[in-house]
């Protein structure tokens, strides 16, 4: 993809865990190589359709001199989310934060971080069947939405279900949503447990009553395993109530390790999917 870069971008901010540093100050280097579509700028030879450099600067320097933070990393992660949220049209970024002046006993010519940050493309199952269903799937949306890492795009609509597993409880209510968002998987993960917890949600039966969950089904094209988080969701093409409201909002997206659109897998009903 196009770029734009920003090399050696000098500021001179208060960030630092030592107070001292947050006192008196230091020069801080940034990098920024922006990520996106730069040929119908190019071509119509417009400064509008493309995003301009020195406003780039100006809106970084700004952001370092007006925040304090502890760390470069949080100083980085800052950067990025407010760059994100000011172009639209930026889809990667590749952000550097070096500190020349950084209080090292030892000889160094420079520290830095660099964060690599994109907008990923998520569906989101969620559900509830305990305390005020609406009102919990109503209010968890409206908190990832606020948040400035996620931006929540589209919505299935909602569906009235039987419990699955087994436990008798009352019916549930489930949906997906699709998500734009900075987050990686297992930050996002621990976001969704954040946001379950705020609706109340305690631990009970495995598939027992609940007054909001939130599970990850799809990530970009990613697969992965870890302990705590696998996708594409193991057990989505076995839902209903996860494949008809995702076959509602992403109908023509493939599944990366079945090789099937959503709305092939909605249709065909599986007997048992092994991942
Ligand atoms: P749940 O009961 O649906 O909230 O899921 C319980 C656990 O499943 C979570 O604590 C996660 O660590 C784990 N898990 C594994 N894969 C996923 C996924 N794709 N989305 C959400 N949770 C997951």
């Amino acid at each position: 993809m196009d770029e734009i870069r920003i090399d050696g971008l000098k500021v001179f901010a208060y960030h630092g865990v030592l107070e001292e540093e947050r006192k008196t100050g230091q020069d801080f280097i940034i990098n920024a190589v922006m990520k996106l579509p730069l040929q119908q700028a190019g071509i119509a030879d417009e400064l509008e359709l493309t995003v301009s450099y020195a406003d780039v600067c100006s809106f970084i320097a700004s952001f370092m001199r007006d925040n304090t933070f502890k760390l470069i990393e949080s100083c980085a992660e800052g950067i990025s989310t407010a760059l994100f949220k000011k172009y639209d049209n930026l889809c990667e970024l590749e952000l550097e934060v070096k500190k020349p002046q950084a209080p090292i006993s030892e000889e160094f010519d420079c520290v830095s971080v660099k964060i690599f940050r994109k907008r990923h493309r998520v569906y989101v199952a969620y559900g509830s069947n305990s305390g005020d269903p609406e009102h919990h799937i109503e209010d968890g949306i409206a908190s990832l939405d606020r948040d400035p890492m996620c931006r929540v795009k589209r919505m299935s609509g909602i569906m009235k279900t039987t419990p699955y597993g087994g436990v008798i409880q009352d019916d549930f209510l489930n949906g997906v949503l699709e998500l734009s968002t900075l987050y990686e998987p297992q930050v996002l993960l621990k976001r969704l447990k954040e946001i379950e917890k705020e609706q109340g949600r305690v631990e009970t039966v495995r598939w027992g009553p609940r007054t909001l969950d939130l599970d990850i089904i799809l990530f970009d094209d990613i697969e992965m395993k870890t302990d705590e988080l696998t996708i594409p969701h193991p057990d989505m093409c076995n839902r209903d109530f996860v494949m008809k409201p995702l076959a509602q909002i992403a109908p023509d997206v493939v599944h990366p390790v079945l090789n099937k659109t959503i709305k092939e897998l909605a249709e065909v009903k599986m007997e048992k999917h092994i991942i």
